[in-house]
Order: structure tokens, then sequence, then C-alpha cells
């Protein structure tokens, strides 16, 4: 088995300030292997390797322009081959359906099971960060919600990556006088479930000017 890291140097209040890049690496990269080994340990119970949960996992949360294999791909970042063989294995153990679109033929969607949501809904979020932050504040969980969203916009712009940000913080997004919400890209009517789920197509606000139509 792995070896899991789990001390990171303390860091004083009073040297918060002069924290550096280094030091926030090194918080992300344990933090990120908790709760990576958390995952896959909770997905192997269930049969299922790592890249198969994150795909899984992608799938519970996209919205309908997102769930293809090639967006899978993107999002993962794997070839559309390795991502073939994975929605293959989680079709086969009844994990996701098929269904072609109703306005393309050729385009095919990847749809959750009931047994491929109950499986999410038991792994992810894993136990362990559950327990870790079940006393904070709901000022704390934004607080936190909040840094790690800039961190990981500022890595995907650094990168070039698509954002695959949550719909209802899209450019695109639109809240209209009577409650309801559209999307400028497609011209579609979103539905609230919509508007919180993650989008390949997502631009976010503060790369954009703002839409003429807002
Ligand atoms: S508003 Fe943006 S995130 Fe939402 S569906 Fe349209 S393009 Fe995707």
């Amino acid at each position: 088995m792995a070896a899991i890291l789990t001390y990171v140097k303390p860091v004083r209040f009073d040297t918060v300030s002069a924290m550096n890049s280094e030091i926030l690496y090194e918080y992300l990269e344990r933090i990120s292997n908790l709760l990576r080994t958390d995952v896959r340990r909770a997905g192997i119970g269930k049969g299922l390797q790592p890249v198969q949960m994150e795909a899984l996992h992608y799938l519970s949360r996209c919205n309908r322009y997102s769930n293809t294999p090639v967006a899978v791909a993107d999002f993962l970042g794997l070839t559309k081959g390795t991502v073939s063989q994975t929605l293959g294995v989680l079709e086969a153990n009844g994990l996701l359906e098929k269904k072609a679109d109703v306005f393309d033929r050729r385009v095919v969607h990847l749809v959750l099971t009931e047994i491929g949501r109950s499986v999410i809904a038991e792994c992810i979020p894993p136990k362990v960060l559950e327990a870790a932050v079940c006393s904070w504040t709901d000022s704390e969980r934004e607080q936190a919600s909040s840094l790690m969203n800039r961190i990981l916009r500022g890595l995907q712009k650094a990168n070039g990556l698509k954002t695959f940000g949550v719909c209802e913080t899209c450019h695109h997004h639109q809240c209209n006088a009577d409650g309801s919400r559209r999307c400028c890209l497609t011209t579609e009517i979103l539905s609230d479930a919509d508007a919180g789920m993650v989008c390949r197509e997502h631009q976010p606000l503060e790369l954009s000017e703002p839409h003429p139509s807002a």
C-alpha cells in the first residue's frame, strides 16, 4: 500500500502572511493525497479503479452539454482510447447508460443509472473530509471554498485549460426577472438544477466582457 503522507509543517498564525507557494504546494499535495487515497479505497470496495471513479463522479455532476466521451476525456486529461475503456467498464457494470442525442443521433450522452448515483453518493465526498470539516462554520467553509476556487482558476488560466465551472458562475448564464434561466451560448432554457452543474463550455465571468444580453 502506498505511503500516506500526513505531516505538514505547522504554520504559525503570525507567519501566515509570509506563506509562500512552496508551503501552499505542500498543503495541497498532502490534502489531495489523503482525499484521493480515501476515494480510491472506497472505489476499490465497489470494484472500481480510481479513473473509473473519477469518470463516474464527473458524470454525476455535469450537464447535458458535457456528458459525452470527449468531454470526459477533456476533463480527466486522458486520451479517447483510455476513456473509452473506462466508460465500457462502467457501462458493463450497470453504472451508466449510453443514450443517443434526440437531435443528433451520432452524439452519445452518458447517463448514470440509479446504481451509479448511489455509488457516488456513498463514496464522495470522502468520509475523511466530512470528519475534518464537520465542526467548521458556514463562513469558514465559504472562505475555504473561495480560496480553493481561486487557486483552481489560476492554475486553469495559467495552463490554458477549460474551466469546467458550475453553470451559474458562467458568463453565458442569464437570470431573468421572472426567475427563469437561459444559456446565452446555446439559447436553451436552464432549470435550477442545471444551474448547479458543471459544464465544458463554461466561461468564467472574470475572463469575460459583460454579456451583451445581461
Ligand atoms: S450558461 Fe455557460 S455553463 Fe451554463 S450551459 Fe451555458 S455555456 Fe454551459
